[in-house]
C-alpha cells in the first residue's frame, strides 16, 4: 500500500526527520487564500500515488498568494500520468542551499537483503542516476537485516553523501541521522520502500522536500498504530504503477504482470521467455517450471518474464492480443503457451494464435518461436483447424510447435522449446 506524500510526512517527521512545514492539503483552491501570506513562497504538490510528478507539472512553486491560488486552480482536475488531482498539498518552499540528496531504503529482490541507496545527485529519477552515473551511488546491502542500521554503515553512506553535497561537509552529522532514521522508517511499519528524493540541504539542516513510502501489504495487520496516526480507517486499495504491457493487458480484458523491471537491460547471454498459460494456476506453474528448467538444464540462462492469466473463455481476438503483446516485447525471446482448455475452447485458442502469427508475418512484424500444448475441451477441431493451416500457410507458421493432447508433460514441452530457442540462436 502506497502512502501520499503526506502522509509519508508525517511518518518521515515523527521519526526526526525535518520536513518543510505545511499549510495544509485542499480540494478547492478558493480554500487556499486565508492560508497563504501574500508573498511566501510555496510549493504546490498533486496528491496522486505516482511518482514523477514534478515532471508531469504535478509539483510547482508559488512566489504568493495569488500565484498559488490560480496555479492551484490549474491543477485541481488536471490528470496527472492518469490520475486525477482532487487534493494538494501545500507546504512552505525550501531554499536548498547544500544541494539536493536521495536517500532510499528498499529490499533487494534478488536476495532478500535490505539495502540502502544514497546519493548527492537528489531530485532526479534514481534510475536514471544509475544508469548515467553510477559512481554517484553508493548502495549497501545488509544480509543480517538489521533492526537499526549498523553505526559503521551509518558513517559511511553519510560520508560518501557529505562529499559529493556542496553543503555536505558541515552536515555529515544531520545527514547520518536521517539515514538511520529513514532506515528505522523502513524497518518499523514493514516497508517495503522507504525514500525521500530530494532532500535539500538547508542552512538549518536537511529537510525531507519529497518522501515516499510503501508499505509490504503483508505486515498491514501489525500496523494498527501507523493507521491511527493517519487517521485511515482500512487499509487503500493498492495502486501501484503498472508497467506498458500492464496497462495494454488490462485493457484487453486480461490479467497480466510484468517479472521484470519495464527499463530491464536484456542480458545477450540469457533466454527470455514470455508465457500465456492456461489458467492463473498454470500461469504460476510456468513460471516456476520455466525458472527450473533453465536452472537445472540450461545453466541458468533462462528467464520468464511474465505472468498471464486469461481467464474463463477468452474470444479468439483476446488470444490474438495475448500473443501480440509478448510478440511486441524486444526482451521476449520466446514464447511457451499451454492451453488446457477446461472452461476455455482449444479451438478459439489455436484460432487466436494462428490468426496472430499470420497477421504478423503479413505486416513483418517482429515473431518468436512459439511452443507448447494444448489439451482438453473442442480439441478434435483444434487439431483439425491447426494441422490444415500449417499445410496451408506452412512458412508464417514454422515456428510454432503445439503438441497436441497428452503424450508429452509440460515439463517436457518446455524443456524441448528451450532447446528449440537455444539452437537456434547457436547456443549450446
Ligand atoms: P516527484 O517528481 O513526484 O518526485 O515530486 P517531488 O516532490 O520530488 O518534486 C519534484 C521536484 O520539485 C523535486 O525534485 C525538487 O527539485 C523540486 N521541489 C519540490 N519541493 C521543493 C522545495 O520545497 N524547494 C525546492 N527548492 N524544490 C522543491
Ligand atoms: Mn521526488
Amino acid at each position: 500500500m502506497r502512502l501520499y506524500e503526506n502522509e509519508a510526512k508525517t511518518v518521515f517527521e515523527r521519526e526526526g526527520i525535518s520536513v518543510p512545514r505545511a499549510l495544509g492539503v485542499f480540494e478547492r483552491a478558493a480554500d487556499i487564500q486565508g492560508n497563504i501570506g501574500p508573498d511566501a513562497p510555496v510549493m504546490l504538490k498533486a496528491l496522486v500515488l505516482i511518482g514523477g510528478r514534478g515532471k508531469a507539472g504535478g509539483v510547482r512553486r508559488a512566489a504568493g498568494r495569488a500565484e498559488a491560488v490560480s496555479l492551484a486552480t490549474e491543477m485541481l482536475g488536471c490528470e496527472i500520468r492518469g490520475y486525477p488531482v482532487e487534493r494538494l498539498l501545500i507546504e512552505e518552499a525550501v531554499e536548498a542551499a547544500g544541494g539536493a540528496a536521495y536517500v532510499g531504503v528498499t529490499m533487494n529482490p534478488a536476495d532478500f537483503n535490505v539495502t540502502v541507496i544514497v546519493s548527492p545527485a537528489g531530485g532526479v529519477d534514481i534510475e536514471q542516476v544509475a544508469r548515467e552515473t553510477p559512481e554517484k551511488i553508493l548502495k549497501v546491502e545488509l544480509p543480517g537485516n538489521d533492526e537499526v542500521l549498523p553505526e559503521a554503515e551509518a558513517v559511511r553512506l553519510a560520508a560518501f553523501l557529505a562529499a559529493g553535497l556542496p553543503g555536505g561537509a558541515a552536515q555529515v552529522d544531520a545527514l547520518k541521522a536521517v539515514i538511520s532514521n529513514v532506515y528505522a522508517v523502513f524497518q518499523k511499519y514493514d516497508c517495503k520502500v522507504a525514500e525521500i528524493n530530494p532532500l535539500l540541504l538547508t542552512a538549518a539542516g536537511p529537510v525531507a522536500a519529497d518522501a515516499k513510502i510503501v508499505l509490504d501489504d503483508n505486515g498491514l495487520y501489525r500496523q494498527e498504530g501507523l493507521f491511527h496516526l493517519l487517521g485511515l480507517a482500512t487499509a487503500r486499495h493498492d495502486v501501484s504503477e503498472p508497467t506498458r504491457n500492464e496497462v495494454r493487458a488490462r485493457a484487453a480484458g486480461f490479467r497480466y504482470v510484468d517479472l521484470l523491471a519495464e527499463d530491464h537491460k536484456k542480458d545477450s547471454e540469457k533466454l527470455y521467455v514470455g508465457l500465456v498459460p492456461g489458467g492463473a494456476g498454470y500461469g504460476i506453474f510456468s513460471i516456476d517450471e520455466v525458472a527450473n528448467i533453465g536452472d537445472r538444464f540450461f545453466g541458468g540462462r533462462v528467464i520468464p518474464v511474465n505472468f498471464m492469466d486469461s481467464g474463463g473463455g477468452p474470444t479468439v481476438a483476446q488470444v490474438a492480443e495475448m500473443f501480440d503483446l509478448l510478440f511486441d516485447d524486444e526482451v521476449v525471446d520466446l514464447v511457451i503457451t499451454s492451453r488446457f482448455g477446461g472452461i476455455s475452447s482449444c479451438d478459439v485458442f489455436i484460432r487466436g494464435l494462428v490468426g496472430c502469427l499470420r497477421e504478423r508475418r503479413k505486416t513483418g512484424r517482429r515473431v518468436v518461436p512459439v511452443v507448447g500444448r494444448m489439451v482438453g475441451t473442442d480439441l478434435p477441431s483444434a487439431r483439425d483447424f491447426m494441422e490444415r493451416a500449417k499445410r496451408e500457410t506452412p512458412g508464417e507458421l514454422a515456428d510454432m510447435l503445439i503438441t497436441i493432447g497428452n503424450q508429452k508433460i509440460m515439463a517436457e514441452v518446455i524443456r524441448e522449446g528451450i532447446r528449440f530457442a537455444f539452437d537456434r540462436k547457436g547456443w549450446a
